[in-house]
């Protein structure tokens, strides 16, 4: 794909859904916008509906039949780095009883977000007003922005059952543009892997194999290489299983295994 294409592909993929919102979201020229949008049809990588511009691989979202109201949540618990806004503080660009004073030149971010709830996927337990959560979809990731002031409201009911349920989702599908589900709680990330919590996700990825139905063992990369030892690792574990029926899986979520991996892991799993 070309740079113009990977841009334009980024900007839908960030929310921008028209021709303006493409634009603004880039920089560049309608005509390179247009050019780059054929060409993203042409490959099944984005679809024009009624609804705009949106990623091939997202449902289209259902007509937006709810208001924001008195909430206000994604001005305070999200970061806006366009107008230098924290997480979790709210914008000096928000006064109450007018709402947002810039409204006209919002940065883009602003113009087009729009959350889980306001999309209808949510029922209104997940309004963020009351909830303190804000869900918001990506291209790879479920994202779950919670408020500091209930920083732990995600791992309460109904939110952690719907949590999970999403994040097996997700991995089911890997290999078929599988997704991630991500928490960010004050200065806190998590990763589900079901009803595993992965505290403090390294950028390199998370290698993980099912112990139950719902729940994981995993191992945090902290290199590329690292990932591809701990995935080696993986393959030879399933590899004895197949072969033996069992293999014992390593429980030290931060260990480096070095080839061979077979001797050690028969050794643990009594098959030497
Ligand atoms: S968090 Fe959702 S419902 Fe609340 S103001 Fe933002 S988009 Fe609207
Ligand atoms: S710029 Fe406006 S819309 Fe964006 S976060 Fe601030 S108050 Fe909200």
């Amino acid at each position: 794909m070309d740079q113009t294409a990977l841009q334009v592909a980024r900007a839908v993929e960030a929310g921008a859904t028209t021709m303006k919102g493409i634009v603004d979201a880039t920089g560049l020229s309608r005509l390179k916008v247009e050019r780059a949008l054929s060409t993203l049809e042409k490959q099944k990588l984005l679809i024009r509906d009624g609804q705009g511009f949106r990623p091939a691989n997202r449902q289209a979202a259902p007509p937006l039949t709810r208001q924001c109201g008195s909430c206000n949540a994604c001005c305070d618990i999200l970061e806006v780095a366009a107008v230098d806004k924290p997480v979790n503080q709210l914008c000096r660009h928000w006064q109450t009883g007018t709402g947002c004073t810039i409204y006209d030149r919002r940065p883009q971010m602003c113009r087009s977000f729009v959350c889980a709830w306001l999309q209808g996927h949510l029922d209104d337990t997940w309004f963020p007003a009351t909830s303190g959560i804000i869900v918001h979809f990506s291209q790879d990731a479920v994202n779950v922005t919670v408020d500091d002031g209930c920083p732990d409201r995600w791992r309460e009911e109904p939110y952690f059952s719907k949590l999970v349920e999403w994040s097996l989702n997700g991995i089911r599908r890997i290999g078929n543009r599988g997704y991630a589900t991500l928490v960010v709680s004050g200065d806190n990330r998590f990763l589900l892997l079901g009803r595993t919590i992965v505290p403090e996700p390294t950028l390199f990825g998370t290698a993980f194999l099912p112990l139950t139905a719902d729940t994981f063992r995993f191992w945090r990369a902290t290199s590329p290489e690292h990932l591809q030892r701990l995935h080696e690792r993986i393959a030879e574990i399933e590899r004895i299983r197949q072969e033996f029926g069992s293999c014992a899986i390593p429980e030290n979520e931060d260990d480096d295994p070095q080839a061979p991996y077979r001797p050690a892991l028969l050794r643990q799993s009594n098959h030497a």
